[in-house]
């Protein structure tokens, strides 16, 4: 029997579908250092991971039956796919099952920034009941989101979507992207109807210039900081930032300056430098909407990555 090591989980259905064609998954979790030995005792074929467990070259040269290693999302950081495929291992991921997850997350944080929610969510529960009057002052300044220009880095599949929403509520757009000129999005409504725009892409300048709230949709290539003090001074006083993509994309620490100064007013952060273990000031900031890295993780997404991903193995294991 092929045997699967779905080492940061797999979702019911996906483990269902597999069991049904004859593969034994298992979900226990193996802690890194022992993710060798433990393969290897067991003879596990496919190697499925999200983005907690690391496979890298170390790992898979000590490996020598792995024949799949698939990744649960998006962003590959954490495999070392040309050591992998050069090894003769198969690696795939699931790109487009979370687009809608991490896009609804995009609006879960700008909503929530706009009216303070997510520090009245902390401060109700202390001090609501005996200084009900004050908080309602301190929340008083709260924005719409209508008719504000939205800056999307990196316009890809999360980028475009979140462009749809943010059309949606009568928001602008200011997108950038280093590959891609322009893009036409297509919104389709209950009854049937559609429309669709064409967004020309901007110069990053223009979009850190211009937006009110900035959203980053690109993946992490380098060490170096994408947004940093230089790119935040050119943005709006007062903007807010959010980072629904990968840990490392903005400098955390000029970013936090720049909440301290006023010079930015709010940021919603899904993803941090060092997960699992972020900056103990990050996760005290006042003025940050903070989220576990779960941009991925609602039900639809994780059904439809299961399924893409048992397919995936299925074939895989038909044609060899
Ligand atoms: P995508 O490949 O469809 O789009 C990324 C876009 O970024 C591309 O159009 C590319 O041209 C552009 N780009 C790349 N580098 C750039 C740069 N330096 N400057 C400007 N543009 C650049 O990817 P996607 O599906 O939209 O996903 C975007 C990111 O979202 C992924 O990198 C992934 O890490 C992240 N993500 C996070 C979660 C989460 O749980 N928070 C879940 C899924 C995806």
């Amino acid at each position: 029997m092929k045997k699967i090591l779905a080492n940061d989980g797999i979702s019911k259905s996906a483990k269902l579908i597999l069991e049904k064609n004859g593969f034994n998954v298992s979900t226990d979790r193996v802690e890194q250092d022992n993710l060798a030995s433990v393969i290897n005792k067991e003879k596990y074929q496919v190697l499925l991971v999200r983005s907690a467990t690391k496979v890298k070259k170390e790992l898979i040269e000590k490996c020598p039956n792995l024949k799949i290693i698939g990744r649960a999302g998006v962003g590959m950081d954490n495999i070392d796919i040309s050591f992998a495929q050069k090894k003769g291992i198969k690696v795939f991921n699931t790109p487009s099952s979370s687009t809608e997850s991490v896009a609804e997350l995009v609006f879960a944080h700008l909503f929530g920034m706009v009216r303070y929610l997510f520090d009245s969510n902390r401060q109700m529960p202390l001090i609501g009941e005996s200084k009900f009057k004050e908080l309602k002052k301190s929340y008083s300044n709260g924005k719409e989101l209508s008719k504000k220009t939205l800056g999307i880095i990196g316009f890809g599949r999360i980028g475009q979507a979140v462009a749809k929403k943010a059309i949606a509520l009568g928001m602008n757009i200011a997108a950038y992207d280093k590959n891609i000129k322009e893009a036409d999005i297509s919104l389709s409504f209950f009854n049937g109807a559609k429309t669709s725009f064409t967004i020309k892409c901007l110069p990053m300048k223009e979009v850190l210039n211009k937006s009110d709230f900035l959203s980053l949709h690109i993946p992490k290539t380098t060490k170096k900081a994408f947004i940093g003090s230089k790119e935040i001074g050119m943005m709006k006083d007062g903007a807010g930032i959010i980072n629904t993509s990968r840990g490392g994309l903005i400098d955390e620490d000029a970013l936090m300056f720049a909440l301290e100064k006023g010079k930015l007013n709010y940021a919603g952060l899904d993803v941090y430098s060092n997960e699992p273990t972020p900056k103990i000031h990050l996760m005290m900031h006042p003025k940050i909407s903070l989220s576990p890295h779960i941009g991925a993780a609602t039900i639809e997404a994780q059904e439809r990555i299961g399924i893409e991903i048992s397919q995936e193995i299925i074939s895989y294991f038909e044609r060899h």
